[in-house]
């Protein structure tokens, strides 16, 4: 990639940020189409400085990661409905000076899922309510019609109060449960969305799902990504039920931040590519 005087920069702000894939996998789409554009990582402590950067800078797009989630909204000059229910902003696009902040975590892992199977008519449940759980659930609570949304919290309390958060904004029918509960909430699941850090490297030999729960029927979505196949996903393979790991929902809220700062398709597969090869998946 050539920078030239007028490349157009995107970036990840983030603290900590140095790890972050997101780099690598926007600078491989931005190749693959032969776009005059940049992807680097901001490590930012300073917030409200970081965004009059951005608008002094004329910085086309931001990739937005923890700890700055939440206070980027105060900030920003529109942030789209959904964020603004999901009450987190992962993407800011710069629309001629304007800044827009938008949540497309929701929206990557609809679209992973619904690359195995739709979730309507589904009974779809989310294991956590944390930050990735709330934008999942909001986005599969506005764009679809599951017949049942249940969102398992170790702290019944949280889980009840997201579900009365989400509640007034849907038709979809959506329940509170604690993991005590969760042999009867397989039964009469169809997806299930792992939003706990459960599993995740280093503590790979952890799973907080009992093998014998899980059955053929199931499509089990692990969110974590490295692990490639966490021991959720392990045990969910040797029930034969379908399984989806984190990285198609990496893939898919990039490809929508990238179709918003570049107007074009995204090449999904050169990104998703791009990321695997970063975790080690592939040479
Ligand atoms: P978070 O806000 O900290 O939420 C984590 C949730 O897991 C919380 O509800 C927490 O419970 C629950 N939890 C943690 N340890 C638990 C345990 N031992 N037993 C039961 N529940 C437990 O984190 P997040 O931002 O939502 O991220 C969570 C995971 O999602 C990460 O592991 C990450 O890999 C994955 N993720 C993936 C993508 C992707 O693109 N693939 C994007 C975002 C996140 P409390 O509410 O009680 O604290």
């Amino acid at each position: 990639m050539k920078i030239k005087g007028d490349t157009k920069i995107c970036a990840v702000i983030g603290d900590p940020v140095q790890h972050s894939l997101s780099p690598c996998m926007h600078n491989a789409a931005f190749e693959a189409l032969n776009l005059n554009y940049a992807y680097v990582a901001f490590h930012v402590q300073d917030l409200k400085n970081a965004i009059a950067g951005m608008r002094g800078f004329n910085i086309k797009g931001l990739s937005v990661t923890i700890p700055h989630k939440v206070e980027i909204m105060q900030y920003l000059d529109f942030v789209t409905p959904l964020a603004k229910k999901i009450g987190a902003v992962n993407t800011v696009t710069n629309e001629n000076g304007k800044l827009l902040g938008s949540n497309t975590d929701g929206y990557g892992a609809l679209k992973a899922v619904e690359t195995e199977e739709s979730m309507d008519d589904k009974s779809v449940t989310i294991l956590g309510v944390g930050g990735a759980a709330r934008g999942i659930a909001f986005t599969i609570a506005s764009e679809r019609k599951p017949t049942r949304l249940t969102l398992v919290g170790r702290d019944l309390q949280k889980a009840k109060r997201l579900t009365l958060d989400i509640a007034p904004h849907t038709n979809v029918m959506i329940a509170a449960a604690s993991f005590e509960e969760l042999k009867d909430i397989f039964a009469h699941s169809d997806i299930i969305i792992n939003t706990t850090p459960i599993g995740m490297h280093p503590k790979i030999d952890e799973c907080i799902v009992p093998e014998e729960y899980i059955s053929q029927h199931h499509l089990i979505f692990d969110t974590i990504y490295n692990p490639a196949k966490t021991l959720l996903l392990q045990r969910a393979e040797n029930r034969f039920a379908r399984t989806l790991n984190g990285i198609p929902m990496f893939v898919y809220q990039g490809a929508e931040q990238f179709h918003m700062w570049t107007g074009k398709i995204p090449p999904v597969n050169v990104m998703r590519e791009a990321v695997e090869k970063a975790l080690g998946y592939q040479s």
